[in-house]
Protein backbone atom coordinates (compact mmCIF):
# COMPACT_ATOMS: atom_id res chain seq x y z
CA UNK A 1 0.00 0.00 0.00
CA UNK A 2 1.61 3.30 -0.98
CA UNK A 3 1.59 6.44 1.42
CA UNK A 4 -0.68 8.37 -0.70
CA UNK A 5 -3.67 6.24 -0.35
CA UNK A 6 -3.59 7.10 3.88
CA UNK A 7 -4.16 10.74 2.22
CA UNK A 8 -0.51 12.10 2.01
CA UNK A 9 0.36 14.83 -0.43
CA UNK A 10 2.86 14.35 -2.87
CA UNK A 11 4.80 16.22 -0.79
CA UNK A 12 4.82 14.06 1.83
CA UNK A 13 5.79 11.29 -0.64
CA UNK A 14 9.75 13.48 -0.64
CA UNK A 15 9.88 12.73 2.82
CA UNK A 16 9.01 9.48 2.68
CA UNK A 17 10.99 8.38 0.05
CA UNK A 18 14.17 10.39 1.62
CA UNK A 19 13.47 8.26 4.37
CA UNK A 20 13.53 5.32 2.88
CA UNK A 21 10.42 4.16 3.71
CA UNK A 22 8.72 1.29 1.18
CA UNK A 23 5.53 1.18 2.68
CA UNK A 24 3.50 2.18 5.62
CA UNK A 25 3.41 -0.10 8.74
CA UNK A 26 0.44 -1.15 10.17
CA UNK A 27 0.33 1.78 12.71
CA UNK A 28 0.89 3.97 10.72
CA UNK A 29 -2.03 2.79 8.27
CA UNK A 30 -4.16 3.21 10.62
CA UNK A 31 -2.88 6.10 12.18
CA UNK A 32 -2.39 8.08 9.61
CA UNK A 33 -6.00 9.16 7.82
CA UNK A 34 -7.57 9.89 11.36
CA UNK A 35 -4.52 12.47 12.44
CA UNK A 36 -4.91 14.27 9.01
CA UNK A 37 -8.78 14.40 9.64
CA UNK A 38 -7.77 16.24 12.71
CA UNK A 39 -8.99 13.06 15.17
CA UNK A 40 -8.14 12.62 18.74
CA UNK A 41 -6.47 9.40 19.05
CA UNK A 42 -5.49 6.85 21.16
CA UNK A 43 -2.66 3.94 20.07
CA UNK A 44 -1.51 1.06 21.71
CA UNK A 45 1.80 0.52 20.32
CA UNK A 46 5.54 0.06 20.97
CA UNK A 47 8.59 1.51 19.86
CA UNK A 48 9.66 0.53 16.57
CA UNK A 49 6.77 0.13 15.16
CA UNK A 50 7.06 3.16 13.28
CA UNK A 51 5.39 5.73 15.89
CA UNK A 52 7.08 8.52 15.64
CA UNK A 53 6.27 8.47 11.48
CA UNK A 54 3.01 7.45 12.02
CA UNK A 55 2.31 10.92 14.20
CA UNK A 56 5.32 13.18 12.32
CA UNK A 57 4.19 12.58 8.20
CA UNK A 58 -0.05 13.75 9.45
CA UNK A 59 1.21 16.44 11.49
CA UNK A 60 3.82 17.92 9.09
CA UNK A 61 1.20 17.92 6.66
CA UNK A 62 -0.90 20.04 8.62
CA UNK A 63 1.55 22.65 9.67
CA UNK A 64 2.59 23.02 5.94
CA UNK A 65 -1.11 24.10 4.68
CA UNK A 66 -0.85 26.81 7.10
CA UNK A 67 -0.09 30.22 5.65
CA UNK A 68 1.48 32.08 8.23
CA UNK A 69 5.07 31.42 10.11
CA UNK A 70 4.73 30.39 13.67
CA UNK A 71 4.80 33.09 16.65
CA UNK A 72 7.88 33.55 18.92
CA UNK A 73 7.22 31.71 22.16
CA UNK A 74 3.77 29.92 21.02
CA UNK A 75 4.17 26.64 19.13
CA UNK A 76 1.33 24.94 17.29
CA UNK A 77 2.22 21.50 18.04
CA UNK A 78 3.21 20.30 21.61
CA UNK A 79 4.79 16.33 21.95
CA UNK A 80 5.26 15.40 25.21
CA UNK A 81 7.68 12.24 26.21
CA UNK A 82 9.41 10.78 29.25
CA UNK A 83 13.11 11.33 28.71
CA UNK A 84 15.29 13.32 27.24
CA UNK A 85 16.87 10.82 24.53
CA UNK A 86 13.37 9.92 23.34
CA UNK A 87 12.09 13.83 23.14
CA UNK A 88 15.28 14.52 21.49
CA UNK A 89 14.88 11.61 18.86
CA UNK A 90 11.41 12.68 17.92
CA UNK A 91 12.79 16.29 17.70
CA UNK A 92 15.26 14.76 15.27
CA UNK A 93 12.94 12.81 13.05
CA UNK A 94 10.95 16.38 12.78
CA UNK A 95 14.17 17.89 11.43
CA UNK A 96 15.19 15.55 9.16
CA UNK A 97 11.69 14.62 7.69
CA UNK A 98 11.02 18.90 7.78
CA UNK A 99 13.71 18.95 5.84
CA UNK A 100 12.07 17.85 3.00
CA UNK A 101 9.07 19.99 3.17
CA UNK A 102 7.77 22.87 0.69
CA UNK A 103 7.97 25.12 3.61
CA UNK A 104 10.66 24.98 6.42
CA UNK A 105 9.26 23.74 9.79
CA UNK A 106 11.37 25.11 13.01
CA UNK A 107 11.51 22.59 15.95
CA UNK A 108 12.41 22.79 19.70
CA UNK A 109 13.34 20.32 21.84
CA UNK A 110 13.16 21.20 25.61
CA UNK A 111 15.12 19.14 27.99
CA UNK A 112 16.43 18.64 30.96
CA UNK A 113 20.42 18.93 31.40
CA UNK A 114 20.56 21.21 28.37
CA UNK A 115 21.83 24.90 28.16
CA UNK A 116 18.35 26.32 29.03
CA UNK A 117 19.61 29.85 27.75
CA UNK A 118 19.53 28.19 24.23
CA UNK A 119 16.58 26.41 24.25
CA UNK A 120 14.86 30.31 24.89
CA UNK A 121 16.09 31.73 22.10
CA UNK A 122 15.01 29.02 19.69
CA UNK A 123 11.35 29.31 21.33
CA UNK A 124 12.13 33.21 20.73
CA UNK A 125 12.82 32.89 17.40
CA UNK A 126 9.30 31.22 17.06
CA UNK A 127 8.79 27.19 16.24
CA UNK A 128 6.13 25.11 15.05
CA UNK A 129 6.84 22.15 17.11
CA UNK A 130 7.74 21.63 20.70
CA UNK A 131 9.25 18.39 22.04
CA UNK A 132 9.55 17.97 25.40
CA UNK A 133 9.93 16.43 29.17
CA UNK A 134 7.46 17.76 31.31
CA UNK A 135 9.92 18.78 33.88
CA UNK A 136 12.01 21.44 32.13
CA UNK A 137 8.44 22.27 29.82
CA UNK A 138 6.80 23.17 33.27
CA UNK A 139 9.37 25.33 34.36
CA UNK A 140 8.82 27.30 30.88
CA UNK A 141 5.07 27.91 31.53
CA UNK A 142 5.98 28.72 35.26
CA UNK A 143 8.05 31.57 34.01
CA UNK A 144 5.85 32.45 31.14
CA UNK A 145 8.17 32.24 28.53
CA UNK A 146 6.09 29.56 26.40
CA UNK A 147 1.94 30.03 25.41
CA UNK A 148 0.07 27.85 24.06
CA UNK A 149 -2.98 29.88 22.09
CA UNK A 150 -1.26 28.75 18.63
CA UNK A 151 -1.15 25.13 19.89
CA UNK A 152 -3.56 22.87 17.59
CA UNK A 153 -1.84 19.38 18.21
CA UNK A 154 -0.85 17.58 21.52
CA UNK A 155 0.74 14.38 21.36
CA UNK A 156 1.87 12.61 24.33
CA UNK A 157 4.40 9.82 23.57
CA UNK A 158 4.87 6.49 25.89
CA UNK A 159 2.25 7.74 27.66
CA UNK A 160 2.62 4.96 30.13
CA UNK A 161 6.41 5.43 31.19
CA UNK A 162 5.47 8.94 31.54
CA UNK A 163 3.24 7.86 34.61
CA UNK A 164 6.14 5.54 35.24
CA UNK A 165 8.09 7.73 36.31
CA UNK A 166 5.41 9.91 38.43
CA UNK A 167 5.12 12.87 36.08
CA UNK A 168 1.11 12.68 36.32
CA UNK A 169 1.32 16.04 38.56
CA UNK A 170 3.25 18.05 35.87
CA UNK A 171 1.20 16.55 33.20
CA UNK A 172 -1.84 17.49 34.55
CA UNK A 173 -0.36 21.16 35.18
CA UNK A 174 1.02 21.03 31.44
CA UNK A 175 -2.71 20.34 30.05
CA UNK A 176 -4.38 22.71 32.23
CA UNK A 177 -2.38 25.68 30.59
CA UNK A 178 -3.68 24.44 26.93
CA UNK A 179 -6.02 25.40 25.10
CA UNK A 180 -9.00 22.93 25.09
CA UNK A 181 -9.75 23.40 21.88
CA UNK A 182 -7.44 20.77 20.00
CA UNK A 183 -6.63 17.66 18.64
CA UNK A 184 -4.69 15.26 20.89
CA UNK A 185 -3.03 12.17 20.32
CA UNK A 186 -2.02 9.78 22.93
CA UNK A 187 0.67 6.80 22.54
CA UNK A 188 1.36 3.92 24.80
CA UNK A 189 2.84 0.73 24.87
CA UNK A 190 0.20 -0.59 27.96
CA UNK A 191 -2.55 0.47 28.51
CA UNK A 192 -2.86 0.56 32.50
CA UNK A 193 -5.45 2.50 34.81
CA UNK A 194 -3.50 5.56 34.99
CA UNK A 195 -3.20 5.76 31.24
CA UNK A 196 -6.71 5.33 30.72
CA UNK A 197 -7.28 7.60 33.48
CA UNK A 198 -4.62 10.47 32.04
CA UNK A 199 -6.63 10.05 28.88
CA UNK A 200 -10.11 10.97 30.00
CA UNK A 201 -7.83 14.40 31.10
CA UNK A 202 -6.60 14.44 27.38
CA UNK A 203 -9.37 13.17 24.82
CA UNK A 204 -12.43 14.26 23.33
CA UNK A 205 -13.88 10.88 21.91
CA UNK A 206 -11.05 9.06 21.38
CA UNK A 207 -10.33 6.81 18.16
CA UNK A 208 -8.94 3.73 19.93
CA UNK A 209 -6.30 2.17 17.60
CA UNK A 210 -4.19 -1.21 18.99
CA UNK A 211 -1.55 -2.68 16.66
CA UNK A 212 -0.28 -4.77 19.79
CA UNK A 213 -2.50 -7.66 19.41
CA UNK A 214 -2.96 -10.62 21.83
CA UNK A 215 0.84 -11.22 21.77
CA UNK A 216 2.73 -7.69 22.36
CA UNK A 217 6.25 -9.66 21.48
CA UNK A 218 7.61 -8.11 17.97
CA UNK A 219 7.58 -11.32 15.79
CA UNK A 220 10.77 -11.06 13.91
CA UNK A 221 12.78 -11.23 16.79
CA UNK A 222 14.44 -14.56 18.08
CA UNK A 223 14.51 -15.06 21.72
CA UNK A 224 17.27 -17.26 23.24
CA UNK A 225 17.73 -17.87 26.98
CA UNK A 226 21.40 -19.48 28.65
CA UNK A 227 21.46 -20.82 31.07
CA UNK A 228 24.82 -19.96 33.09
CA UNK A 229 26.49 -19.13 36.23
CA UNK A 230 26.49 -15.42 37.58
CA UNK A 231 29.81 -15.24 37.40
CA UNK A 232 30.90 -17.11 34.21
CA UNK A 233 28.33 -14.18 32.27
CA UNK A 234 31.31 -11.96 31.53
CA UNK A 235 33.60 -15.27 29.71
CA UNK A 236 30.23 -16.26 27.83
CA UNK A 237 29.47 -12.86 26.61
CA UNK A 238 33.12 -12.41 25.06
CA UNK A 239 33.07 -15.78 23.81
CA UNK A 240 29.46 -15.46 22.41
CA UNK A 241 31.07 -11.81 20.68
CA UNK A 242 33.97 -13.47 19.08
CA UNK A 243 32.27 -17.41 18.21
CA UNK A 244 29.25 -16.00 16.52
CA UNK A 245 30.79 -12.68 15.38
CA UNK A 246 27.75 -10.01 16.71
CA UNK A 247 28.23 -6.81 15.37
CA UNK A 248 26.72 -4.12 17.26
CA UNK A 249 25.38 -5.51 20.87
CA UNK A 250 23.08 -3.58 23.73
CA UNK A 251 23.96 -5.24 26.45
CA UNK A 252 21.70 -4.24 29.64
CA UNK A 253 22.27 -4.08 33.40
CA UNK A 254 20.56 -3.40 36.34
CA UNK A 255 22.49 -0.49 37.88
CA UNK A 256 25.25 2.02 36.62
CA UNK A 257 28.18 0.60 38.90
CA UNK A 258 27.83 -2.81 36.70
CA UNK A 259 27.59 -1.14 33.26
CA UNK A 260 30.70 1.06 33.98
CA UNK A 261 32.63 -2.07 35.59
CA UNK A 262 31.29 -4.45 32.60
CA UNK A 263 32.39 -1.83 29.80
CA UNK A 264 35.83 -1.58 31.37
CA UNK A 265 36.55 -5.23 31.52
CA UNK A 266 35.69 -5.53 28.21
CA UNK A 267 37.91 -2.66 26.99
CA UNK A 268 40.90 -4.03 28.46
CA UNK A 269 39.70 -7.37 26.91
CA UNK A 270 40.00 -5.65 23.76
CA UNK A 271 36.05 -5.56 22.45
CA UNK A 272 35.56 -1.92 22.29
CA UNK A 273 32.39 -0.98 24.32
CA UNK A 274 31.16 1.61 25.92
CA UNK A 275 29.08 2.12 29.02
CA UNK A 276 25.77 3.78 29.14
CA UNK A 277 23.76 5.22 32.37
CA UNK A 278 22.34 8.08 34.30
CA UNK A 279 25.63 9.43 35.66
CA UNK A 280 26.61 10.49 32.27
CA UNK A 281 25.72 14.21 31.58
CA UNK A 282 23.93 15.00 28.29
CA UNK A 283 26.86 15.24 26.40
CA UNK A 284 28.32 12.60 27.17
CA UNK A 285 25.37 10.32 26.59
CA UNK A 286 25.21 12.06 23.01
CA UNK A 287 28.39 11.47 22.29
CA UNK A 288 28.35 7.83 23.41
CA UNK A 289 25.17 7.00 22.15
CA UNK A 290 26.60 8.72 18.89
CA UNK A 291 29.57 6.41 18.75
CA UNK A 292 27.24 3.78 19.09
CA UNK A 293 25.26 4.49 16.30
CA UNK A 294 28.19 4.89 14.09
CA UNK A 295 29.75 1.53 15.13
CA UNK A 296 32.63 3.21 16.70
CA UNK A 297 31.67 1.24 19.39
CA UNK A 298 30.65 -2.07 18.89
CA UNK A 299 28.97 -3.18 22.68
CA UNK A 300 27.00 -0.65 24.95
CA UNK A 301 26.36 -1.65 28.43
CA UNK A 302 23.49 0.25 29.52
CA UNK A 303 20.67 0.82 32.25
CA UNK A 304 17.17 0.33 31.77
CA UNK A 305 16.67 4.01 32.12
CA UNK A 306 19.14 5.14 29.78
CA UNK A 307 18.21 3.12 27.13
CA UNK A 308 14.44 3.87 27.30
CA UNK A 309 13.40 4.54 23.33
CA UNK A 310 16.72 5.26 21.97
CA UNK A 311 16.40 4.13 18.40
CA UNK A 312 19.90 2.61 16.66
CA UNK A 313 19.18 1.51 13.41
CA UNK A 314 20.57 -2.41 12.38
CA UNK A 315 21.26 -3.22 16.19
CA UNK A 316 21.66 -6.76 15.27
CA UNK A 317 21.51 -8.55 19.00
CA UNK A 318 19.81 -7.19 23.02
CA UNK A 319 21.88 -8.95 25.32
CA UNK A 320 19.86 -8.92 29.02
CA UNK A 321 23.13 -10.12 31.27
CA UNK A 322 20.63 -8.53 34.05
CA UNK A 323 17.12 -9.68 33.64
CA UNK A 324 14.84 -6.88 33.50
CA UNK A 325 12.62 -6.34 36.58
CA UNK A 326 9.22 -6.77 34.62
CA UNK A 327 7.59 -8.52 31.60
CA UNK A 328 6.72 -4.74 30.49
CA UNK A 329 10.34 -3.92 30.50
CA UNK A 330 11.63 -6.99 28.62
CA UNK A 331 9.58 -6.20 25.63
CA UNK A 332 11.02 -2.53 25.71
CA UNK A 333 14.23 -3.94 25.98
CA UNK A 334 14.12 -6.51 23.44
CA UNK A 335 11.85 -4.51 21.38
CA UNK A 336 15.58 -2.18 20.86
CA UNK A 337 16.08 -5.00 17.73
CA UNK A 338 14.37 -6.17 15.22
CA UNK A 339 13.24 -2.59 14.39
CA UNK A 340 10.18 -1.85 11.54
CA UNK A 341 10.74 -5.70 10.35
CA UNK A 342 14.56 -6.11 10.46
CA UNK A 343 15.69 -9.65 11.80
CA UNK A 344 16.90 -9.13 15.63
CA UNK A 345 18.26 -11.93 18.60
CA UNK A 346 16.99 -11.43 21.99
CA UNK A 347 19.27 -13.31 24.49
CA UNK A 348 18.90 -13.77 28.09
CA UNK A 349 21.22 -14.93 30.69
CA UNK A 350 19.79 -17.31 33.21
CA UNK A 351 21.07 -18.24 36.47
CA UNK A 352 19.31 -20.60 39.16
CA UNK A 353 17.85 -17.73 40.84
CA UNK A 354 16.43 -16.48 37.84
CA UNK A 355 14.70 -19.29 36.44
CA UNK A 356 11.27 -18.24 38.08
CA UNK A 357 11.39 -14.59 37.18
CA UNK A 358 12.23 -15.58 33.24
CA UNK A 359 9.17 -18.10 33.58
CA UNK A 360 6.89 -15.38 34.81
CA UNK A 361 8.29 -13.37 31.53
CA UNK A 362 7.77 -15.87 29.71
CA UNK A 363 4.01 -16.86 31.07
CA UNK A 364 2.93 -12.72 30.52
CA UNK A 365 4.53 -12.12 27.25
CA UNK A 366 2.62 -15.57 26.09
CA UNK A 367 5.87 -17.06 24.35
CA UNK A 368 8.03 -19.93 24.99
CA UNK A 369 12.11 -19.91 25.19
CA UNK A 370 14.06 -22.92 24.91
CA UNK A 371 17.01 -22.87 27.62
CA UNK A 372 19.89 -23.50 25.94
CA UNK A 373 23.97 -24.36 27.40
CA UNK A 374 27.02 -23.13 25.83
CA UNK A 375 29.69 -25.64 25.90
CA UNK A 376 32.36 -24.94 28.36
CA UNK A 377 29.85 -22.23 30.30
CA UNK A 378 27.52 -24.84 31.34
CA UNK A 379 25.21 -23.73 34.72
CA UNK A 380 26.69 -25.71 37.21
CA UNK A 381 25.44 -26.15 41.09
CA UNK A 382 21.82 -25.95 42.92
CA UNK A 383 19.63 -22.29 43.30
CA UNK A 384 20.70 -21.49 46.58
CA UNK A 385 18.44 -21.37 49.51
CA UNK A 386 16.34 -18.04 49.99
CA UNK A 387 16.95 -16.43 53.13
CA UNK A 388 14.79 -13.59 54.74
CA UNK A 389 16.12 -10.26 55.16
CA UNK A 390 15.08 -7.94 57.38
CA UNK A 391 12.22 -5.65 55.67
CA UNK A 392 13.83 -1.79 54.52
CA UNK A 393 12.92 1.10 55.94
CA UNK A 394 10.90 3.12 54.04
CA UNK A 395 11.35 7.36 53.59
CA UNK A 396 14.89 7.32 54.24
CA UNK A 397 16.71 7.49 51.00
CA UNK A 398 15.25 9.17 47.26
CA UNK A 399 12.49 6.49 45.98
CA UNK A 400 13.15 4.58 43.01
CA UNK A 401 10.69 6.92 41.48
CA UNK A 402 12.54 9.85 42.45
CA UNK A 403 15.37 8.69 41.07
CA UNK A 404 14.04 7.42 37.58
CA UNK A 405 12.62 10.88 37.28
CA UNK A 406 15.51 12.69 37.77
CA UNK A 407 17.58 10.65 35.39
CA UNK A 408 15.01 10.21 33.26
CA UNK A 409 15.25 14.54 32.97
CA UNK A 410 18.30 15.22 33.25
CA UNK A 411 19.60 15.09 36.76
CA UNK A 412 21.64 12.21 38.63
CA UNK A 413 20.30 8.94 40.02
P1 LIG B 1 9.63 4.17 16.08
O1 LIG B 1 8.59 3.14 16.37
O2 LIG B 1 9.06 5.49 15.79
O3 LIG B 1 10.69 4.21 17.16
O4 LIG B 1 10.37 3.74 14.71
C1 LIG B 1 11.23 2.66 14.61
C2 LIG B 1 12.08 2.67 13.35
O5 LIG B 1 11.29 2.36 12.21
C3 LIG B 1 12.74 4.00 13.04
O6 LIG B 1 14.09 3.74 12.77
C4 LIG B 1 12.03 4.49 11.80
O7 LIG B 1 12.87 5.25 10.97
C5 LIG B 1 11.61 3.20 11.13
N1 LIG B 1 10.40 3.33 10.31
C6 LIG B 1 9.31 4.08 10.55
N2 LIG B 1 8.39 3.94 9.58
C7 LIG B 1 8.90 3.06 8.70
C8 LIG B 1 8.41 2.50 7.47
N3 LIG B 1 7.22 2.80 6.99
N4 LIG B 1 9.21 1.62 6.82
C9 LIG B 1 10.43 1.29 7.33
N5 LIG B 1 10.96 1.78 8.46
C10 LIG B 1 10.18 2.66 9.15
Amino acid sequence: MPFSKLGLLESMQRVVDAAGYREPTPIQKQTIPLILEGMDLIAQAQTGTGKTAAFALPILQRLNALETRPVPNAPRVLVLAPTRELAQQVADTFEEFGKHMPRPVAVAAIIGGEDIRYQLRHLEQGVDIVVATPGRLLELVREEEIFFEELFCLVVDEADRLLALGFAEELTLVLNALPKNRQSLLFSATYPKKVEKLTEQVMQNPSYINVIGDVPTVGNITQRAIEVNHLNRRPLLMHLIREEEWKHVLVFVSSKRAAHNLAAKLKRDGIQADAFHGDLDQDERTFVLSQFKNRNVRVLIATDIAARGIDIQDLSTVVNYDLPRSPVDYIHRIGRTGRAGAAGVAVSFIDHNDRTHFALIEKRTQVRVDREQVPGFELTGVAPEKKKGSPPVKGKRPSKKDKARAAAEGGTV
